[in-house]
């Protein structure tokens, strides 16, 4: 038998109203704040994100797929949305002039991974970009943005973490500075890190491996940004502060990837164990101006959905524990016709039509089935009512409606079944 991938999974129809949910809410609330959704495509140039991720990065190194089509070109499956929204707004001159550009996406994101709870190899993300402006205002509305999404998902216990890798400069400074930290603890680093000692230093704060996690939370870190800088972070906690966001200062927040400057951030909420990162996000200054656009600043962030599932589905991290939607299941029709006689199939046939013309979700079971058989796939996809033909009473142009949640049923005339729907207000 052919099986999914390693590290993909089929997103199945009981959880896709999770799934849905999550998704819409993030519609929702990001249209609030402005921002309008864009699909770009899966694939790209490999040097699109060469480029601007960074080629020392593990997420080009190690994880990304790059495969050369017919044509010999090297294409990669995206990784990661920023890149890729990017070049669509040079390509398609998305800048407002003097404004700011607001883009939401959500899709699959493609990564080569050890896969585990919380870690796919494709995963999906939802998230945000605004580009434009350098406003530390920008930078505090789009954390707070965050923070309302989460809270809108009715998902508690999470915490956000703030720095600022400052600009350009200060960020060679601050790797000179963390270069001196950790250069005492050398040895003990893992091969990866000491390769990132030279290359970017500011990547072995994000290594996955104890021993080298250990080292990391202990070193010094200082802050290292220049007046300009200083001013800005000082600007965006102070918009945090009065947006009411709580949050925590923390100079190991570095975003591994070449392209963040200034601000950075992340999410974490307690109930997913080792892989609680739920958002992650940041400025992204020069990447504009790198992928061959005008000198533009920009801003964004991305959630993990699977991680959001993960902590939909605990009671424990839900605001109203009773709303838990760790069980959902797929949609269920509002209408089931059960026909007792084969000799009525047509006319139920007809009525389904009707049914569905007026807007209103209804099955039947193509088979011949007992009537018995019938009612039980009726009770199992969860209908909310059930249209019960039999020969006797269509005789006399009347069918049974049997109302599946009160089980209660009356006798009624078979032309008149659309309309009761209607006047049910099944129909939105
Ligand atoms: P991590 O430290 O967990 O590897 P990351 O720094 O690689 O995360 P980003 O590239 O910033 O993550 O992506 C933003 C969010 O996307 C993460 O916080 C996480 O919720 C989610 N994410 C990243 N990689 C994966 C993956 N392989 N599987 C599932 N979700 C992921
Ligand atoms: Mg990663």
């Amino acid at each position: 038998m052919i099986k999914a991938l390693r590290g993909t999974k089929d997103i199945l129809p009981d959880e896709i109203t999770l799934w849905d949910y999550i998704e819409n809410t993030g519609r929702d609330i990001f249209n609030i704040y402005g921002y309008n959704e864009i699909r770009t495509p899966v694939i790209e140039e490999a040097s699109l994100f060469i480029r601007s991720i960074g080629d020392a990065t593990d997420i080009v190194q190690k994880e990304m797929y790059v495969f050369s089509d017919r044509g010999g070109r090297n294409i990669a499956l995206r990784p990661e949305a920023t890149a890729s929204i990017v070049r669509a707004c040079i390509e398609n001159s998305l800048f407002h002039a003097g404004g700011v550009t607001k883009l939401f996406y959500t899709g699959p994101m493609f990564r080569a991974e050890r896969p585990q709870q919380g870690r796919q190899r494709q995963f999906y993300q939802i998230g945000v970009e605004a580009i434009g402006s350098d406003s530390p205002f920008i930078d505090a509305e789009v954390i707070a943005m965050a923070i309302k999404f989460l809270e809108k998902l009715g998902i508690k216990k999470f915490h956000i973490k703030v720095n600022s890798l400052g600009c350009q400069k200060d960020k060679a400074s601050v790797m000179e500075k963390h270069k001196e930290s950790f250069r005492p603890h050398l040895e003990k680093l893992c091969a990866d890190c000491k390769g990132r000692f030279e290359k970017n230093v500011l990547r072995i704060f994000d290594c996955k491996k104890d021993s080298c996690k250990v080292i990391a939370e202990n070193v010094k870190t200082e802050s290292a940004l220049c007046g300009d800088c200083a001013e800005h972070f000082k600007q965006v906690k102070h918009g945090l502060d009065l947006l009411g966001v709580k949050y925590i200062e923390d100079h190991r927040i570095v975003r591994g990837l070449d392209y963040y400057t200034k601000t950075v951030f992340e999410i974490t909420q307690e109930d997913l164990g080792a892989k609680d990162a739920i958002c992650a996000g940041g400025r992204y200054n020069n990447l504009v101006k790198e992928l061959g656009g005008k000198d533009t600043p920009a801003i964004g962030f991305a959630f993990g959905i699977e991680r959001l599932a993960l902590a939909l589905a605990k009671p424990s991290s839900l605001a109203c524990p009773e709303r838990s939607r760790g069980k959902p299941r797929a949609s269920s029709p509002n209408v089931f016709i059960a026909v007792a006689g084969e000799r009525l199939y047509n006319e139920a046939f007809r009525l389904l039509n009707d049914l569905r013309k007026a807007e209103i979700s209804s099955e039947m079971d193509y088979e011949s089935k007992s009537l018995k058989a019938q009612m039980r796939r009726a009770e199992k996809i969860g209908a909310k009512f059930a249209v019960i033909m039999g020969e006797e009473e269509f005789k006399k142009g009347k069918v049974i409606l049997r109302d599946m949640e009160k089980h209660s049923q009356e006798e009624m005339d078979l032309k008149d079944i659309v309309m009761k729907f209607k006047k049910v207000g099944i129909v939105l």
